[in-house]
């Protein structure tokens, strides 16, 4: 079956009435992050009796659901996120496109969703950005975000993994999240939740972990803090992640430790490329768990130099000051670290075509 629907072919019905041309410069000149939306979306609807079918390529707008819809009672639904760079020649490019394909497998498979093939997925997203191919912004740090998603489309209030789904994949041009160089960020070690447990969802990308996360992230930035970190469900003592990012931690012996990947923390495609690139830059890094209070004493000794977040979204923030009901620490002079810039800078060298792909990450679209 798996043949067949690797071969599926998209219809392309274009938008009759699309943005205009001095709109869209208006809108590329300053997008934002996930506020504008391109002029197409791709659909592509699944059942049980078909399997993948109608795929197509069609204007953006909204869609009907009915109120049984099975997803808005519970929760069967996964995302994606991945973005599509203007390259110094002009044209564009995706960054490790496949791993996000592998990745929204998993989660279909953790969420008891049909799979979709990753072929599928690849050729979707290649689809929208060359059906849009206008809206991939030019200003430095700018590019296109892209949106997959799935979600269950039966309509059946019966508990039980949906029979019918339907994945589309949007796209929003965003602008340079900091300009000028990420400020350090606060954050705010959140003790009252959990965002994820062991055998739990934490290492799928659904939408129900950040709807969890939103009141830690609330009570965040009633303390003014710019982000949340959430500890480990069981012992609370170990640190996972942030709410949409991962986490590394910078020593003064060159060596770098993040997290392991244990089920609870999503398995970030930025997070394995700068596991890489720091290696091949000399460090020795560690997927290891990290205590709070060691964080705290390691910081105010001096060992522990910089922590950074990253993830496609921001791609990397560096974290200047941590707080919670019962400390308050400061990393490194507080502003954003030498390390954590280069590794960034190394990063987006590639993503955007100023650097060599020695790593097969870059596909280019056109
Ligand atoms: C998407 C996401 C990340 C970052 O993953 P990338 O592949 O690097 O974008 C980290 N944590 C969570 C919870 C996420 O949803």
């Amino acid at each position: 079956m798996t043949e067949t629907l690797e071969r599926l072919e998209f219809a392309v019905e274009p938008h009759a009435s699309p943005v205009s041309v001095s709109e869209r410069t208006a809108i590329l000149a300053n997008p934002g992050f996930g506020k504008a939306f391109t002029d197409h979306m791709v659909m592509i609807r699944y059942s049980d009796a078909k399997g993948w079918h109608d795929a197509k390529v069609m204007p953006r707008g909204p869609l009907s659901i009915d109120p049984a819809c099975a997803v808005l009672h519970y929760a069967q639904e996964i995302f994606e996120g991945l973005k599509a760079y203007r390259m110094p020649d002009g044209g564009a490019a995706l960054f490790r496109p496949d791993a996000n394909a592998a990745r929204f497998r998993e989660s279909a498979h953790r969420m008891a969703m049909a799979p979709l093939p990753d072929a599928l997925f690849l050729e979707s997203i290649r689809q929208l950005v060359r059906a849009d191919r206008d809206w991939i912004p030019e200003t430095e740090g700018a590019s296109l975000y892209l949106r997959p998603f799935m979600f269950a489309s039966e309509v059946f209030l019966g508990v039980k993994p949906a029979s019918e789904y339907l994945y589309l994949v949007i796209a929003s041009p965003a602008g340079n999240y900091f300009k000028g160089g990420a400020p350090a960020v606060t954050l705010w070690v959140s003790e009252h939740y959990t965002r994820a447990a062991p055998g739990g969802t934490g290492a799928a990308k659904c939408g129900g972990n950040y709807a969890s996360s939103l009141i830690a992230q609330s009570e965040a930035t009633q303390h003014g803090c710019d982000q949340v970190v959430f500890l480990d469900a069981v012992e609370r003592r170990y640190i996972d992640e942030l709410g949409g990012m991962n986490i590394f931690f910078v020593f003064d012996d060159g060596s770098i430790a993040t997290p392991p990947l244990t089920g609870t923390i999503l398995p970030g495609i930025t997070r394995e490329s700068l596991i890489t690139l720091a290696r091949e830059a000399g460090f020795s890094v560690r997927e290891q768990p990290y205590a709070i209070d060691q964080w705290q004493a390691d910081a105010q000794s001096g060992k522990l130099r910089e922590a950074f977040a990253c993830g496609t979204a921001a791609v990397v923030t560096p974290i200047g000051r941590v707080r919670s009901a019962h400390f308050d620490f400061t990393i490194g002079n507080g502003g954003p670290g030498i390390h954590t810039g280069q590794l960034k800078d190394q990063l987006v060298a590639i993503q955007r075509g100023h650097a060599a792909d020695t790593h097969g990450w870059v596909e280019r679209l056109f």
